[in-house]
């Protein structure tokens, strides 16, 4: 089968490789219909020492089971299932409270040891715990959005569900790729009266203000942080959702909140220091976020989508076949596109 390799940074391949199969009696294996690439990715895609045996990605998909292990109760053959990006088993104890990125016996596609979503087909560990079976066909027509919902839709709302938005209050999204552009819609589900945007870029402006976003801020550092006070009083924002993870966008989050509001952080730290701390203790400022529990909030958001409430799917303006992939993490790198989806 065909598979997407990453050897180092800028250095994304589709190979033959072995194809996938069943292992454990847990297990499933999905023929993949629906992928995407993440922003994710392409933190190894920048940054990625050299490798040898390369890297299996991908961890957003959508497929078709097309056998399960002797173990498996819930999923059957010819179900169409969503895959998170992190499988789990659905029973432990963090998996009952909702923290299936916790999960005891749980883990992340790709690697080396695993399927990776932009490929052919993936062996799923656990399959009961992990998958989400889907009652549409695969090609319907909001295959996107649905497909949204593995993980940069489920961020989005982490992000918003971290940052404690709610009815009448004041959300600052900080980044506007996918994750931030599904920040924006899950402030505006969630109930925020204002909801402030901050990037740079006209095309993720646009469908930002198309999701609800109400002030757009394209300063960046300190003129940032002005112009947000300058927007809400003086006072900074109830809810900050930091969606990149970089030390400037964390400290521009972290420096926007208002004394007794809350930063969700769901861009994936690249600094081991936290900024901004002393300001924000004074501030009595709650810091919470992390990998969000996809597989809890799909249930939640899978209505929304399906009666077209909400529709994340508009964050993907690339699309191709399995050959494409290597343009799409170029064209996101290049940021030419905000999100590529892959169609098998
Ligand atoms: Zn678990």
């Amino acid at each position: 089968m065909k598979a997407t390799v990453m050897y180092g940074a800028g250095d994304v391949r589709i190979e033959n490789v072995p194809d996938a199969q069943l292992k454990e009696s847990t297990d499933a294996l999905v023929v993949v219909t629906r992928a995407a690439i993440c922003g994710s990715d392409l933190w190894p895609y920048k940054g990625m020492k050299p490798s040898d045996v390369g890297n299996r990605m991908g961890h957003e998909f959508i497929g078709i089971v097309e056998a399960v292990g002797k173990d498996v109760r819930k999923i059957k053959v010819g179900d169409l299932v969503a895959a998170p990006f992190a499988w789990s088993d659905g029973t432990c104890e963090f998996c009952q409270e909702g923290l299936h990125t916790s999960c005891l016996h749980g883990g992340f596609w790709g690697g080396t040891k695993l399927d990776g979503g932009q490929g052919e087909a993936v062996r799923v560990p656990q399959a009961d715990g992990t998958l989400y079976p889907l009652s549409v066909s695969k090609d319907h027509a909001l295959m996107p959005s649905l497909l949204t919902l593995t993980d940069v839709m489920a961020t989005g709302h982490h992000a918003a569900i971290s940052a404690k938005v709610g009815p009448g209050k004041i959300a600052a999204v900080v980044g506007g790729g996918a994750v931030g552009l599904c920040g924006v819609i899950a402030a505006k589900r969630l109930g925020a009266e204002q909801i402030i945007f901050l990037d740079r870029h006209a095309d993720r402006i646009a469908l930002a203000k198309e999701f609800g976003a109400t002030d757009i801020v394209s300063e960046r550092g300190e003129a940032a942080i002005e112009r947000v006070r300058s927007l809400t009083n003086g006072l900074g924002a109830h809810s900050v959702l930091e969606c990149v993870g970089y030390d400037e966008s964390t400290h521009t989050a972290m420096s926007i909140a208002r004394p007794g509001g809350a930063v969700g952080r769901v861009g994936v730290p690249q600094d081991e220091r936290m900024p901004v701390a002393m300001p924000t203790f004074f501030r009595n400022v709650t810091i919470a976020g992390g990998p969000a529990p996809a597989r809890a909030y799909i249930e939640e958001l899978l209505p929304d989508v399906i009666e077209g409430k909400i529709q994340p799917g508009k964050v993907f303006d690339f699309s191709g076949d399995i050959t494409k992939v290597p343009d799409g993490y170029r064209a996101m790198d290049e940021r030419k596109a905000i999100k590529a989806i892959i169609e098998f």
